[in-house]
């Protein structure tokens, strides 16, 4: 089966060049597959790796805007129809200028697992651009989306395909997306999750990615018999999934110490409280300011400035019982994930998409600690945003308790099908291989009963 598979890494190496977390994210999910491959013979016949690896529609497309100087700028926009096996495409966009074909690949590769955990019936999908709404006018985030939807419309809609938020996409963004969306189509229906609450949004939206992930932490911390109470916590990113995690903490008695943008992270060695929560919210929700200002305000904590030349993440150095990254990609390396280790940290959930790479994944689970991974632990977010598909099918919303106790369960019985897919084969307590396999096989025996399209 080995030679299988990495016959078949070569060829996604050679079909998809220069797409290295592409690569990455394949390789994660293709390791854990070889026990159930042996065991299904008809997953290799039917070749369903061979088509689950291919996006079943990619889009790519120019968005051209006028600065608020009335200059002209042009960005590339995209949206990844990954597998609609299961459901409508669902999956977020990220605007960001780091934003490529082969980042966007991974990101609706990991979704279509995601998606299929969470017990609801969504597709896996991915898209953005590389615009950066950092420094930009409201105005002018306002004509990029209103562009970009000019030419996504003719691809989504309620029952095809349902994009979300992500990095660089929040509520300001969907609002502008649906507002043009429902322009153009002359239609108001549920075709975007993460809107207003006056517009079709659900309650939780906002929270659910980041309260997800800590339910998930809680939950493996629970079969070991302990509780998040008074755990120290590290955190990354300062965005939505951040913020979330942090109030989930709060709530569940947890101790975070941490918070991080692109330029630099803060170490509150005090704690961040909710007084000091709400001060991130304000700085990064409406004034859009840099996280070296919580320093400022707080002489409980120390800013350091990220160091491109430093082989490692110094935010990962620091002692704790749990680590919730939420920044990005790749923001844990094997030596971060050997300083983590050596400080003591026995949770790793992450918030972030991937943001573990290959080397200290492996650390990891050698370990054996409690590492849920994103696929498993962050996808509370689109669990909500599933609910809030079936609320606008409905026309009807759920109370802010209802949606919470949803995504409560949910988070519990995504935790649930990690385990005991996990001991089915083979390896007990490996969250990994429990997620990729339960996520793989749901969606891998949908396509066996549709036939080979
Ligand atoms: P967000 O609100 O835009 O916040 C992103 C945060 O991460 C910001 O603090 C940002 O700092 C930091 N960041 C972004 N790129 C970075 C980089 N290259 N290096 C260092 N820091 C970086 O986005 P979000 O929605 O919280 O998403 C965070 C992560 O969670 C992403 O991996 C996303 O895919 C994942 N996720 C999100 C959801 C959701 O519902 N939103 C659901 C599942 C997974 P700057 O402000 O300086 O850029």
């Amino acid at each position: 089966m080995k030679d299988y598979v990495s016959a078949l890494m070569s060829e996604v190496k050679t079909k998809n060049p220069a797409e290295p977390e592409f690569h990455q994210a394949v390789q994660e999910v293709m390791e854990s597959l070889e026990l159930v491959l042996e065991r299904h013979p008809e997953y290799r016949r039917t070749k369903i790796l061979e088509r689950i690896i291919e996006p079943e529609r990619t889009i790519t497309f120019r968005v051209p805007w006028v600065d608020d100087r009335g200059g002209v700028q042009i960005n590339r926009g995209f949206r990844i129809e990954m597998n609609s096996a299961i459901g409508p495409y669902k999956g977020g966009l990220r605007f960001h200028p780091s934003v490529n074909l082969g980042i966007l690949k991974f990101l609706a590769f990991e979704q279509v697992f995601k998606n299929s955990l969470t017990t609801l019936p969504m597709g896996g999908g991915k898209g953005g651009s590389d615009f950066d709404p950092k420094g930009k006018s409201d105005n002018e985030v306002m004509r990029f989306c209103q562009s970009f939807m000019t030419e996504l419309y003719r691809h989504i809609g309620p029952n095809t395909d349902v994009p979300a938020g992500d990095i660089g996409v929040g509520g300001r963004e969907i609002g502008f997306m649906f507002g043009q969306y429902k322009r153009l189509r002359n239609e108001f229906t549920g075709v975007l999750t993460g809107k207003g609450l006056n517009w079709g949004g659900s309650l939780i939206r906002p929270e659910a990615t980041g309260y997800g992930c800590v339910y998930f932490a809680a939950e493996m911390l629970a079969v070991r018999g302990e509780t998040l109470g008074n755990k120290v916590c590290l955190v990354s990113g300062s965005g939505n999934v951040a913020q979330y995690t942090v109030e989930k903490l709060l709530d569940l008695g947890a101790k975070p110490v941490t918070l991080s943008d692109s330029a630099g992270y803060i170490y509150d060695e005090a704690g961040i409280d909710r007084d000091k929560l709400a001060f991130v919210m304000a700085l990064k929700n409406q004034r859009r300011g840099r996280i070296e200002e919580y320093a400022n305000s707080y002489k409980t904590a120390t800013y350091v400035r990220i160091d491109p030349k430093l082989d490692h993440n110094p935010l990962w150095d620091h002692k704790a019982y749990c680590a919730f990254p939420s920044a990005t990609q790749n923001e844990i390396s094997g030596k971060d994930a050997t300083n983590l280790l050596r400080n003591g940290v026995k949770v790793v959930a992450e918030g972030a998409n991937m943001p573990t790479n290959l080397a200290g994944v492996m650390q990891f689970v050698d370990a054996k600690i409690m590492y849920g991974p994103g696929k498993a632990a962050n996808a509370g977010g689109v669990a909500v945003s599933g609910l809030e598909m079936a609320q606008n099918s409905m026309r009807y919303n759920w109370l802010r308790e209802e949606v919470d106790q949803r995504l409560r369960l949910i988070m519990k019985s995504i935790h649930l099908a990690c385990i005991t897919t996990a001991d089915r084969f083979g390896s007990p307590g490996n969250y990994v291989n429990g997620a990729n396999i339960a996520g793989f096989m749901k969606v891998a025996d949908s396509m066996m009963d549709q036939g080979i399209v």
